[in-house]
């Protein structure tokens, strides 16, 4: 997919699409009630009823700005020694040619930036070069929020372990700063006059999410703000991977309010088709709105209109 925001083009780049979690396996407090008054919206892109599993995405957001290439968070990556996560294990996918089919070649590349440093977020950052984990964009500079980089820090002596990020400082972000391409930024960071860091906390203690403004138009790169479009009809659902969830929550709310007043794009790292939607009030919540994106199925078209009524 892609969208033209002013004067920045903004591209999907795919490395996988298909069955994910469960919804309980997701989200500890979710609620058969939640899902079935949306089951007409979330049926079949979002949520396959019959295996009873979320249907995601990880891909990666291409930004063209008008100076710079920019890649928005890079996926799991290859041959990465994953065992805490089996679908991530050793993957060998077609990323980098999908990259290559949207014109881009890695040493085009001018910036990474990642939303967090989450084992499915930073995996291209580095490939495999004679047995050496090495970064792959020679040319680029690593965009990471500084909050983040601290965070997930292993050399440090207050380091929180989570198993599932093991292995993924060292072989997807110390190569990238023993390479002297590390640049790390803080909150409200611009690039290129179009792009903004801004405070995304929650999921991660210094997860950002990345604002795009051009030509009067908005999108956010939300990251794992959302990772699953039920979150926007129920921001209360945390997942089990999250930091700190009542902080991602407020996030939720305080990102959900932005795109509803200023007509935002909201660009999550894992909605399935079309992975972009509007977010509009609907009573004292919120719900999703994918009319005008091209959607393969029967969701496209209209508002919806689904009250949640979960925010008070
Ligand atoms: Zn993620």
């Amino acid at each position: 997919m892609k969208i033209q925001l002013g004067t920045v083009g903004v591209e999907r780049i795919e490395e996988r699409l298909g069955l994910g979690f469960q919804p309980h396996e997701l989200f500890p407090a979710f609620e058969s009630h939640m899902l079935e008054p949306l089951r007409h919206q979330m049926e079949p892109t979002f949520y396959d009823a019959t295996e009873n599993r979320f249907r995601t995405s990880i891909h990666s957001w291409l930004l063209r700005t008008p100076n710079c290439i920019v890649l928005i968070d890079t996926c799991v990556g290859n041959h990465k020694q994953r065992p805490q996560v089996p679908r991530f294990h050793m993957c060998d996918t077609p990323w980098l040619s999908r990259l290559a089919e949207a014109g881009i070649q890695p040493e085009d590349v001018d910036y990474v930036m990642c939303t967090h440093l989450h084992c499915d977020h930073v995996g291209w950052n580095t490939r495999l070069s004679n047995g050496k984990w090495v970064p792959t964009f020679p040319n680029a500079r690593y965009l990471f929020g500084r909050k983040e980089f601290d965070r997930w820090d292993a050399r440090r002596a207050d380091y929180q372990h989570r198993h599932i990020n093991d292995h993924v400082f060292n072989d997807s972000i110390l190569p990238v700063v023993e390479a002297g391409q590390m640049m790390l930024v803080d909150d409200g960071y611009e690039l290129d006059g179009v792009l903004t860091v801004e405070p995304a906390p929650g999921h991660t203690a210094g997860h950002v999410c990345i604002r795009v403004a051009s030509g009067g138009k908005r999108a956010y790169c939300s990251g794992d703000i959302f990772h699953h479009p039920l979150q926007i009809h129920h921001p209360q659902l945390y997942t089990g991977f999250d930091d700190d969830p009542d902080g991602g929550v407020r996030t939720r709310l305080r990102l959900l309010s932005a795109c509803a007043d200023e007509n935002a794009i909201l660009l999550p790292a894992h909605f399935a088709e079309p992975h972009a939607c509007f977010v509009r009030r609907s009573g004292s919540g919120y719900v999703a709105d994918f009319g005008g994106f091209d959607v393969p199925n029967q969701l496209g078209g209209d508002t919806h209109t689904i009250d949640s009524g979960v925010i008070s």
